[in-house]
C-alpha cells in the first residue's frame, strides 16, 4: 500500500517524491515519459540561486550566465549586468533530481501515463504533471492561460555569457530568446496561442538575422517546444473525497507569466509538497492551507506583477510601442515600479 501517488516526473515530482520518501512514506511515482527529462522541452536557463535548493547541481550545469541583453525592436540592446544565471543539461538535470528521489527510497516508474485518478486512491496525490495536469483538473484547478512556444538549437559561433532577449510587436504576446550553452544555443520564441500559427515563421525570421550577424551557425541541430502557463498561481490544493491533492510547479500555475521561468518554482514547490503530504499523513490537518499559504508568500507578489503587466501589454494594442513592451519586461525599472 502506498502513501503518496506523485504524477510526473520533471522537477516538480522528482523533488516532492524525494521530499516524501525523505520523511519515511512510501512514495510512487509515474511518469509518460520513457526516461527522465526527454525529450527536452526547455530553454534550460534557471537562476544561480537555485543551487540553495539543489545540491547535486555542478553536473547538470554547461556554462555560467552574467548578464542579460534586451533588444527592443532594432534598438541597440540594453544591458542589465548581474544577472547570474546557469545554463543546464536539462536532461541530466531531470535525471539528477529522479537520482535523488530513488535514492531516498521513492519507487519512481516510466512510461507510465496515467489516464484518470480512479476510485482506489492514496492518502496523498501529488499533481506534478506540468502545465495541462490531469491532477489538478480533477480539483478544477486548470492552467487556462497559455503561451505557445518553439524552439531550434543552433551552433554558437562565439563565446557569450548573456541571456538575450528580444521585445518586439512582430513577437506578440511573449518574446524571443538566444540563450547560449557552450558550443551551442538555444533560440526560440513564445506567443500568445493565437499567435501560434506564426511562430515558425518567427523563430525562423530570428535566426536567419542572428546568423546573418554571424552569431550563429544556419544548421538547426534540434527542435523543441511546448506550452507555458501565464495564468498565475492556483488553488494548489484540495480534497477529492478522503484523498489529499497537492499541486505543484506548472500544475500549480507557479511559472513566470513574463519570462516563462518554472525550473526553480517547480523544484521549491515540489519539495514542499513532498513536506506537506508527509505532515499531513502524520496526523497534521492544517498541512495542506499551511502548504498553499508557503507558496503564496514565496511566489504570489511576483507572479501577480507579471500577471499584471502582461494584461497591461496586452491593453496596449496589436503592435505595442517601445514604452509597452520595455514596461512588460523584468530588466527595466518601470517593470518593477
Ligand atoms: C520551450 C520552453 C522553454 C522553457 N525554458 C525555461 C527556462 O529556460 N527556464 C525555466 O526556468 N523554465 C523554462 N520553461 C518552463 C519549465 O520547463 C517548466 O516550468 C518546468 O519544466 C516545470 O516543471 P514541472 O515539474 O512542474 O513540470 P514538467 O517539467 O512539465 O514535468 C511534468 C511531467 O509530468 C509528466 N506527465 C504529465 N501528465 C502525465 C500523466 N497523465 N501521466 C504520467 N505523467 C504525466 C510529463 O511527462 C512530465 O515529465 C520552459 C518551458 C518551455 C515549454
Amino acid at each position: 500500500m502506498i502513501d503518496v501517488l506523485v504524477v510526473g516526473l520533471g522537477p516538480a515530482g522528482a523533488s516532492a517524491a524525494a521530499a516524501a520518501a525523505r520523511r519515511g512514506l512510501s512514495v510512487l511515482a509515474v511518469d509518460r515519459k520513457r526516461e527522465a527529462g526527454r525529450p527536452v522541452q526547455c530553454a534550460e536557463l534557471v537562476p544561480a540561486m537555485i543551487g540553495m535548493d539543489v545540491g547535486d547541481l555542478a553536473a547538470s550545469v554547461r556554462q555560467s550566465i552574467r548578464a542579460m541583453a534586451t533588444f527592443v525592436e532594432d534598438e541597440a540592446p540594453d544591458v542589465k549586468e548581474n544577472f547570474p544565471g546557469r545554463m543546464l543539461d536539462r536532461a541530466a538535470f531531470d535525471a539528477a533530481l529522479v537520482a535523488e528521489a530513488v535514492r531516498a527510497g521513492a519507487r519512481c516508474r516510466f512510461g507510465t501515463n496515467l489516464r484518470g485518478i480512479g476510485r482506489e486512491r492514496p492518502q496523498v496525490i501529488i499533481g506534478a504533471d506540468g502545465p495541462r495536469s490531469l491532477a489538478g483538473r480533477a480539483i478544477g484547478s486548470v492552467n487556462h492561460e497559455r503561451v505557445e512556444t518553439r524552439q531550434v538549437t543552433v551552433p554558437l559561433l562565439a563565446p557569450h555569457e548573456a541571456t538575450d532577449i528580444f521585445l518586439s510587436a512582430d513577437i506578440p504576446g511573449g518574446y524571443g530568446w538566444l540563450f547560449p550553452k557552450g558550443g551551442v544555443a538555444n533560440l526560440g520564441a513564445g506567443v500568445a496561442p493565437a499567435q501560434r500559427g506564426r511562430l515558425k515563421d518567427i523563430v525562423a525570421r530570428l535566426h536567419r538575422s542572428l546568423a546573418a550577424e554571424g552569431r550563429v551557425g544556419r544548421k538547426v541541430l534540434a527542435t523543441t517546444g511546448g506550452a507555458i502557463p501565464v495564468g498565475g498561481m492556483l488553488e494548489p490544493w484540495a480534497m477529492l473525497d478522503r484523498t489529499l491533492v497537492l499541486l505543484a510547479g506548472d500544475a500549480a500555475g507557479l511559472t513566470n507569466p513574463v519570462t516563462g521561468a518554472g525550473i526553480a518554482a517547480a523544484v521549491h514547490s515540489g519539495r514542499l509538497a513532498g513536506e506537506a503530504a508527509a505532515a499531513w499523513i502524520s496526523g497534521d490537518r492544517r498541512a495542506a492551507a499551511d502548504y498553499q499559504e508557503e507558496l503564496e508568500s514565496v511566489f504570489k507578489p511576483a507572479l501577480d506583477r507579471a500577471v499584471r503587466r502582461r494584461s497591461e501589454l496586452a491593453r496596449a494594442g496589436e503592435r505595442p510601442g517601445a514604452r509597452a513592451l520595455r514596461r512588460g519586461w523584468i530588466a527595466y525599472p518601470e517593470y518593477w515600479a
